[in-house]
């Protein structure tokens, strides 16, 4: 059965193209891009007016399950997922319990077999239990099937055992992910330390609190040779920090969350829990500094940290909710709205930051719209509106920063190995 997407704005840093073209798609992989492509039979898709992208692959999401079904499950996470454009994810394994071991990573690859949308690679724990003691069992994990490891949501407090864990990691190839937080420096803060902090009576956590482990875990990489990858970058001094590392040549890549790009702890001022996230909103020249890493190429990728939570965890009390916003359905719509459309970023970019950065950082299958690739495709209806309301997502989850926002742009299809997860704006299956 054969696909062709016809005359549509193809757009791929890594293959070097950005031209109105077709593709062809044959047996889930592509077989042919040009100009004035036909097929004998099959099925003909106009994407005039459309952008096609490679497969966005956003690598920092909490899929909940083992264990937090009421949140989100892997089937509920990957429709949300097709539904914001993304063709992969990268899970997280603060699930309950907790990811650590061959035989939970295993669960977790047969559950996305069976139930989920788009694809599925899981991240292991570190350490047993992200407990910070000892190693989790990561040669096993490995041979099940993840792809990085990460203690994220608390990160390793010792260095000695950051060390081992990086020297351990590095024999498989495989990227630590590192959650930078010195927890006693952020000592419980729920908000940014700063003039907001003080004045709304919150308790705040400094930007020293990541900078300090941002720098601890550059200095281990260089010390150990073992691929880094800094999760959710938030603040100004951090962004310094890894393009010092970078032009020392080690080997660092980072992420920033939309969140991060597009808030800053000024909206903070109605209590709102769902703008409550860990790290938490930084100041207005934070939010630019992470902006202009983005030109640079010191930040290597947008990553939302998709933090689902049930309505009775997150209508609590500012101090007392949970950290996080959801953040796949609204990711690619506040990357048009704020970066496209203003002319700050091109869509070959977004393909660096959305596609191509991620899935390099850790070493995820590259995507490429060229002959040969998968047809995992991405395509995009730039002029499209989207009201954000509780009742647009597809998450099992509500608690969005940007509810009440209308954005513009959104995926109006997205194909999985020449499947399709999103049709006409519609998730597949759902
Ligand atoms: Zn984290």
């Amino acid at each position: 059965m054969a696909l062709l997407l016809k005359g549509g704005r193809v757009v791929d840093a890594a293959a070097g193209i950005d031209a109105v073209l077709d593709v062809v798609v044959r047996d889930g992989v592509i077989v042919g891009v040009g100009e004035d492509l036909t097929i004998e039979k099959g099925q003909t898709i106009e994407c005039a007016e459309k952008v096609l992208l490679p497969g966005l692959a956003d690598i920092h999401v909490h899929l909940r399950e083992p264990g937090q079904e009421y949140k989100e499950t892997i089937a509920t996470g990957t429709r949300a997922a097709a539904h914001g454009g993304f063709t992969a994810v990268a899970c997280m394994p603060n699930t309950k319990p907790i990811a650590d071991s061959g035989s939970h990573v295993r669960f977790i690859v047969d559950r996305a077999a069976a139930t989920a949308a788009v694809r599925v690679y899981p991240i292991g724990a570190i350490t047993a239990g992200q407990a910070g003691e000892q190693l989790a069992e990561i040669g096993d994990m490995v041979a099940e099937g993840a792809v990085a490891f990460s203690d994220d949501g608390r990160g390793i407090a010792s260095a000695g055992m950051a060390r081992v864990a990086m020297d351990y990691i590095k024999r498989f190839g495989m990227a630590y992910v590192a959650h930078c937080e010195d927890v006693p420096l952020a000592a419980g803060g729920v908000v940014n330390e700063g003039v907001v902090s003080t004045r709304m009576g919150l308790p705040g956590q400094p930007a020293a609190a990541e900078e300090v482990m941002v720098a601890r875990e550059i200095a281990l990489a260089e010390l150990t040779g073992c691929r880094l990858h800094l999760a959710h970058l938030s603040t100004a001094g951090s962004v310094v920090l890894v393009r010092d590392a970078k032009a020392r040549g080690v080997s660092v890549t980072c992420e920033v969350t939309p969140h991060h790009l597009f808030l800053d702890e000024d909206a903070i001022t109605t209590y709102d829990p769902n703008l409550k996230m860990n790290p938490p909103l930084r100041t207005a020249a934070d939010r630019e500094a992470l902006v202009a890493g983005l030109l640079d190429g010191t930040i290597d990728a947008i990553a939302t940290d998709h933090a689902p939570h049930a309505p009775h965890e997150k209508e609590l009390e500012f101090e007392l909710a949970p950290f996080g916003t959801t953040g796949l359905e609204t990711a690619l719509s506040l990357v048009n709205t704020h970066l496209i459309a203003t002319g700050t970023l091109g869509w070959a970019e977004v393909s660096n930051l959305m596609c191509h950065g991620p899935r390099a950082a850790l070493g995820l299958p590259e995507m490429r719209l060229e002959a040969g690739y998968p047809a995992d495709i991405t395509i995009v209806d730039p002029e499209a509106r989207v009201e954000v309301t509780p009742e647009w997502f597809v998450s099992r989850s509500r608690n969005s920063a940007f509810t009440g926002q209308s954005l513009l742009g959104k995926a109006s299809d997205v194909l999985v190995g020449g499947q399709w997860a999103l049709r006409n704006g519609k998730v597949v299956g759902q």
